[in-house]
């Protein structure tokens, strides 16, 4: 199906570095391989510390993607509990059209096709951690469980790999988050993650950054106090993302269980407005 806002595929790497650059030409400096271990308020002012650093200053805003050694220091309640959902990435070479992205389902997970920049096409797979366990390898897996989708074993078949082991990425979890956590202003990631099956995490956390830079500017000019600051991002940020996540949750549930997933895929096939509504829940407006 066409998605009415369009969209197009690009790997971190490329976007993370393209906004560094931008971020360079208007005067940003960046303190490089360094990373953050503490983040403290006291006083109307936060202490960071990066290595054996230490800087003082009025705003933090907290971009460390879903899970990091912050949210342990901040003791977000998210980190306490263990999450069973396991990512697993590869970057390919193989004739995926370029103008398609493919979301395929197998027992216990779905794996999304993405084609990226540089002819390279994006295969990332969440599954629950107990498909890993009961093979104990993830190409067992994939031979076992993955490759009993047919579209799947032919992908995984006829693509030639870049790399020879894939990225993976455990305990990722979709528990909501609070968008400002001890002072600290939460964006992206780390206020609170829609599941892949939605393919818009990079939106969201690009549009979570929008919202905030606008509150932010009304702090700097003194238009607004801390309080108003972060009660005013909360509030849009919860209008904006709140219920979207929500939905996703629900529909990554789908995914996964034979029965329903296949159900939910032919009814959204046949009907047009079952799809949309799918899509105008999860994807949210042009910013
Ligand atoms: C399996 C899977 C599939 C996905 N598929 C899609 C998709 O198809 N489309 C899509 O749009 N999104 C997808 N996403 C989601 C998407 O990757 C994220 O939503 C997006 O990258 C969030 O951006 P972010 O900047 O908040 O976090 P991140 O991209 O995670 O960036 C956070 C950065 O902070 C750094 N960091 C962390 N802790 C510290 C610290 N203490 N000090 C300094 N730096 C630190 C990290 O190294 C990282 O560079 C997927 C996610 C998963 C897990």
């Amino acid at each position: 199906m066409l998605l009415d806002l369009g969209g197009f595929c690009i790997s971190r790497y490329s976007f993370d570095n393209y906004l560094y650059r931008v971020a360079q030409r208007e005067g940003v400096s960046f303190k490089l391989n360094s990373e953050v271990s503490a983040i403290n308020f006291d006083g109307n002012q936060f202490e960071v510390q990066a290595g054996s650093e230490k800087m003082n200053c009025d705003l933090v805003i907290g971009s460390f993607g879903k899970r990091s050694r912050i949210d342990v220091q901040q003791n977000r309640s998210f980190v306490k509990k263990r999450s069973p959902y396991v990512g697993v990435k590869y970057h390919v070479r193989n004739n995926h059209p370029r103008d398609l992205i493919s979301l395929h389902n197998f027992l216990g997970g779905y794996c999304g096709v993405a084609p990226v920049e540089d002819e390279v096409t994006n295969l990332c797979y969440l599954t629950h951690r107990d498909n890993v366990r009961r093979f104990g390898d993830i190409e067992e897996m994939e031979r076992e469980v993955l490759y009993k989708n047919p579209l799947l074993k032919h992908i995984f078949t006829t693509s030639s790999f870049i790399y020879r082991k894939p990225e993976v990425i455990n305990e990722i979890s979709f528990e909501t988050k609070r968008p400002v956590e001890n002072h600290i202003l939460m964006a992206g990631d780390a206020a609170g993650m829609i599941t892949p099956v939605c393919g818009n995490g990079m939106a969201i956390a690009i549009h979570s950054a929008k919202i905030l830079s606008e509150v932010v500017i009304d702090y700097c000019r003194d238009r607004i106090d801390r309080e108003a600051l972060e009660n005013i991002y909360v509030h849009q940020w919860n209008s904006a993302f709140r219920s979207r996540l929500w939905f996703g949750r629900n529909v990554q549930r789908l995914f996964g269980n034979p029965r329903f997933s296949t159900l939910a895929v032919n009814v959204a096939r046949s009907s047009k407005s079952v799809a949309n509504f799918i899509l105008s829940r999860t994807h949210g407006k042009s910013f």
